[in-house]
């Protein structure tokens, strides 16, 4: 937004107007110090916290899917899992997500790595009565499943033949 538009009484932008407003703030987040205000921000959880439960509620840093305005709304970047996701709080649901861009979080990490989270991910390990599933497990369990729905139809034709 200009300042030439607020003075003329003009409350509305113009879709280049928007463009370039948004490509400004999103080139003014790279800057150093806008960059260290939105870290402040993240520590102090404004963006909340990863959902995923073995991140354990890491801290996570808004960032857009598209550089084109109007697109799609921000999301949180997730650096312990590397995962974006949607906004819960209604306040960032409406947020344009090309004010932050596609750049702020990687950008963020590669001038200050000292920012990005030292503990290792955690992936969830699927068990059944505490044993690990194999690779294949769900294929031949989905197989075998199969092979008695096959059965179950048969017998159950036959069932019915006889009735007649
Ligand atoms: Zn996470």
């Amino acid at each position: 937004m200009t300042s030439h538009g607020r003075d003329s009484g003009d409350s509305t932008m113009s879709s280049s107007e928007e463009n370039q407003s948004a490509t400004g703030i999103s080139t003014l987040l790279t800057g150093r110090a806008s960059r260290l205000r939105l870290v402040t921000c993240v520590q102090a959880n404004d963006f909340g916290t990863c959902p995923r439960v073995l991140c354990e509620q890491q801290a996570v840093l808004p960032v857009g899917v598209s550089d084109v305005p109007g697109d799609a709304t921000v999301k949180l970047f997730c650096p312990r899992c590397n995962d974006i996701y949607t906004p819960k709080a209604s306040r960032h649901q409406h947020v344009d997500g090309v004010y932050f861009g596609t750049t702020f979080p990687h950008m963020l990490f590669a001038v200050h790595p000292e920012f990005r989270p030292t503990q290792q991910v955690t992936h969830y390990e699927p068990k059944i009565y505490g044993f690990k599933l194999h690779a294949t497990a769900y294929e031949e369990m989905k197989k075998r499943r199969d092979v008695e729905r096959d059965i179950e139809t048969a017998v159950a034709s036959m069932r019915t033949a006889r009735k007649y």
